[in-house]
């Protein structure tokens, strides 16, 4: 597949948390549980609901319309407590607190600009705060076509107003068929795509009818899945210090 991919024919698909990022990077939503800004009563919700709702998360076993509604349950409780205590002066500084705290992969930058460069669409598919997500490629000067995540907006006096996007992108939403039709008809003649991920529901990101080269940049949580997913990606990376040789071998054929 790696043979045949020009820059006519290819397009990105990416996770951003400890996939663009590192693994000991600061995620989108830790970015808000660890700001100064945020007032303890909030940070303490968001980490009751993260020690309520990982186990559920991280629980592959469980029927996915069991745990999908758990999903949206944690989404809605983190919302409730956003409209309550989170306001935009907050979270302007919690977007500055991102900027100083997620780290980007080596090589990331570089090849997206390449990509760029050669008018290869990038779409960044994240559960976390795409609001988050955009200032800290911002600041890096990432190019992307488009962030597909959870946007907060805020009203005229500065208070959470819930989110741009209408259905809630948890981790068992993080679907290739809930990207808006605009964006599907714009990857509709692209036959080849680079999709990157971290966590094993991220294989629903991509259109099955496209050739893929899939990179697993796998999470030690994770490893107890590999042989079971193993048949479906290219390259398992395991190491912040990894070998991103395929960006640059891709990089060269655009
Ligand atoms: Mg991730």
């Amino acid at each position: 597949m790696l043979d045949t991919i020009n820059k006519n024919n290819f397009w990105v698909i990416t996770d951003f948390d400890r996939t663009v990022t590192t693994w000991e990077s600061m995620t989108a939503f830790w970015a808000i549980e660890t700001a100064a800004s945020i007032p303890q009563i909030l940070k303490d919700i968001q980490i009751t609901n993260l020690h309520k709702y990982r186990p559920i998360e991280v629980n592959l076993e469980m029927n996915r319309d069991e745990r999908d509604q758990h999903m949206r349950d944690w989404h809605d409780a983190s919302m409730e407590a956003f409209y309550t205590h989170l306001t935009q002066e907050r979270f302007e500084d919690v977007l500055e607190h991102a900027v100083k705290g997620i780290e980007l992969r080596q090589w990331m930058l570089e090849f997206a600009q390449k990509a760029h460069e050669s008018w290869i669409p990038l779409i960044v598919n994240s559960a976390g705060i795409s609001s988050v997500i955009e200032r800290v490629l911002d600041h890096h000067d990432f190019p992307r076509l488009w962030v597909h995540g959870n946007s907060l907006k805020f009203d005229s006096h500065g208070r959470f107003a819930w989110l741009s996007n209408t259905e809630a992108v948890h981790i068992d939403w993080k679907v290739w068929w809930a990207l808006p039709q605009e964006f599907v008809d714009y990857f509709s003649n692209k036959t080849h795509i680079l999709v990157m991920w971290d966590a094993v529901w991220d294989v629903k990101m991509w259109p099955t009818d496209r050739l893929v080269h899939n990179v697993w940049f796998l999470l030690k949580s994770q490893k107890a899945h590999e042989a079971r997913f193993r048949e479906i990606f290219h390259h398992i990376i395991e190491s912040d210090v990894c070998d991103l040789w395929f960006l640059q071998e891709l990089s060269k054929k655009l």
